[in-house]
């Protein structure tokens, strides 16, 4: 930028906001004052990439874009990704002030949409570890994953505190009190303290998402006002104490209230109360739901935009946000300074990133992607998080012992890793490189005799112990596909019957993103082990069957004895499986 315009004065070399050593707040109040109304409703936008064109980004001054489950380019690498990012940077480069935009996409544990990346535990299993430390480092590994293919933004970590395991985003979430998703803030940490790959947080969902009335997803979390701030308040006061840089709102009502035009909650507790001085954006459609209706009108965005909404998340109908936010200010409904705060917050976060000095993606951390040392990583994080629910003896296996591995989960990266994961939904099948809990197992125990047959016909009386890895198929959202009794599905309870029937010591791993109700079955099988969703590295549940680490996980939330003591952690008597906390480990290791 050689020469700049500024209320009709020409000005001699580069303008004040992009000269890298001005403070961040002059860089701001320059550029604010350069801006045009339709500059500002752009950098309010967040459309998603394949709703938008290269030029629409120029011509509106987009302010970011978003991928979601359904649109990673093709092949979807992380160079093709880089490649994309660059392409929609230099748009958005292009326009009048050359502001640069950000990248949004939900890397919940890793880099998750892009295949080859190194996908970590979900949130549950990191709960399970208790370990503030390692989760920083997991935040770290994953902002590199991401600036090699230029994302800058976050849509993670969610903070929520599950309070009803029928929730299809349970396993989103660190844990039923407040205390672990608040220690597991040093994700964040990680996210944004990685240097020049660092990324921008977001805290999710604000406020109550995890408090739904029978787990809904989207739901009405009916609590009082004092409920609400011992439970489910700490994890974003703990996130804004370590700058998180977005916050992201709820689906959710509280109180009969969307949280989507909850002024109280968003400008008086988070902004003003919290002193959060990041930006808040919506969430995917999240203001088509203020009204009730489909779709959504001059009103609703005027609500949203009033309660404190800097960004709003508008997948498709982008152009119409912006036509009704026009409209909204002319009318006076939304004032010129709630605009400007919303830039302001905006535009400071883009300038911390350095995303003016280093708008493009960089490309020295691709070899970082999928790379040893983050899959080392995440196998460690896969060990520490599995819990050891019951044992009989059986366990540690013993490295000369002759096993039979059977379970849909056995030998399956789709299966162990679980929503989010490539596609939103996630699915069965080799969808990303890895190494399968057999994997692990042949690996971890070369001299071990292992036979694999994955519903368990084939199996005889000769073995020392068999093995069987079953649980859910993968889901994102809503219910998942347990909305009944949160049980095991009759294949699966086949497949452990026939390993029963075999008279062989039965170990169960479950590879669930909550606990299941089991109750009925648990006197038969010798051992359980709750290895959440572990992600591609699932080794580190063979590092712990043999003995190699000793377990050392403990439940981040009680275990049901049947699915209708759900909601079961409201103190109120309920005798459940296994109590919050509970997770046993061996008296010895074993060498291999
Ligand atoms: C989810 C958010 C996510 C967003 C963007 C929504 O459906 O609730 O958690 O960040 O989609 O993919």
């Amino acid at each position: 930028l050689a020469l700049v315009t500024c209320g009709g004065r020409v000005e001699p070399g580069p303008a004040p906001y992009m000269d890298s050593r001005l403070a961040v707040e002059d860089r701001v109040d320059d550029l604010l004052d350069r801006m045009s109304l339709d500059d500002k409703l752009g950098q309010m936008t967040q459309p998603e990439r394949r709703y938008i064109t290269l030029q629409e980004i120029t011509r509106y001054r987009i302010g970011s874009v978003l991928s979601s489950g359904g649109s990673a380019p093709t092949p979807n690498t992380a160079k093709s990704w880089a490649d994309m990012y660059d392409g929609l940077q230099r748009a958005a480069l292009a326009g009048p002030l050359g502001i640069p935009l950000m990248y949004g996409v939900d890397a919940v544990h890793g880099h998750n949409t892009v295949v080859g990346a190194t996908v970590f535990p979900h949130n549950i299993g990191l709960g399970a570890t208790r370990d503030p430390r390692l989760v920083r480092e997991i935040g770290a590994a994953t902002a590199k994953e991401m600036a090699a293919t230029g994302v800058d933004w976050n849509f993670a970590p969610c903070v929520c505190v599950v309070r009803n395991d029928r929730w299809g985003r349970t396993y989103e979430s660190f844990g039923e009190v407040p205390e672990l998703p608040s220690m597991m803030t040093t994700v964040i940490d990680g996210m944004q303290d990685a240097g020049p790959a660092s990324v921008l947080a977001t805290a999710k969902h604000y406020l109550g998402d995890g408090g739904t009335e029978g787990g809904d997803d989207r739901g009405d979390t009916r609590v009082s006002e004092k409920e609400l701030r011992a439970v489910h308040l700490p994890p974003f006061r703990a996130a804004v104490k370590r700058g998180v840089g977005s916050v992201m709102i709820s689906y959710s009502s509280w109180n009969g209230l969307k949280m989507h035009r909850h002024r109280y909650l968003i400008r008086d507790v988070l902004k003003r109360e919290l002193g959060f001085t990041g930006f808040v954006v919506s969430d995917y459609n999240g203001i088509d739901q203020i009204d009730g209706q489909p779709g959504f009108t001059k009103d609703e965005v005027s609500a949203a935009v009033n309660a404190g909404i800097d960004m709003v998340m508008v997948p498709a109908k982008w152009r119409r946000f912006i036509d009704y936010l026009r409209d909204a200010v002319k009318a006076g409904e939304v004032s010129m300074a709630r605009i400007d705060d919303a830039n302001r917050r905006i535009l400071t976060k883009k300038f911390q990133l350095g995303l003016f000095e280093r708008p493009m993606a960089d490309r020295s951390y691709l070899t970082t992607v999928g790379g040893a040392a983050h899959r080392k990583l995440a196998r460690r994080a896969v060990a520490a998080s599995q819990v050891l629910l019951k044992n009989d003896g059986v366990l540690p296996l013993d490295d000369e012992d002759k096993i039979f591995v059977a379970g849909d989960s056995a030998n399956d990266i789709g299966m162990q890793s679980g929503g989010w994961t490539i596609t939103w939904q996630g699915k069965a099948g080799p969808i990303t490189p890895g190494t399968t809990i057999l994997d692990g197992i042949r690996k971890v125990a070369p001299s071990a005799s292992i036979t694999y047959g994955k519903d368990g016909t084939g199996i005889d009386g000769s073995y020392d112990a068999a093995v069987a890895v079953v649980g859910e198929r993968p889901y994102a959202e809503y219910h998942g596909d347990r909305t009944g009794d949160l049980g095991l599905d009759a294949g699966d309870l086949r497949t452990i019957d026939r390993l029963r029937d075999a008279g062989v010591p039965v170990v169960v791993v479950l590879v669930s993103g909550r606990p299941l109700d089991i109750a009925e079955r648990l006197p038969g099988w010798d051992a359980l082990v709750a290895a959440w969703l572990p992600g591609t590295e699932g080794g580190g549940v063979a590092d712990v069957l043999f003995g190699r680490t000793a377990p050392t996980g403990r439940l981040p939330v009680t275990w049901m004895r049947d699915g209708d003591q759900q909601p079961i952690n409201r103190g109120d008597g309920k005798r459940p499986l296994f109590p919050f906390g509970h997770g046993l480990t061996y008296r010895w290791l074993r060498s291999g």
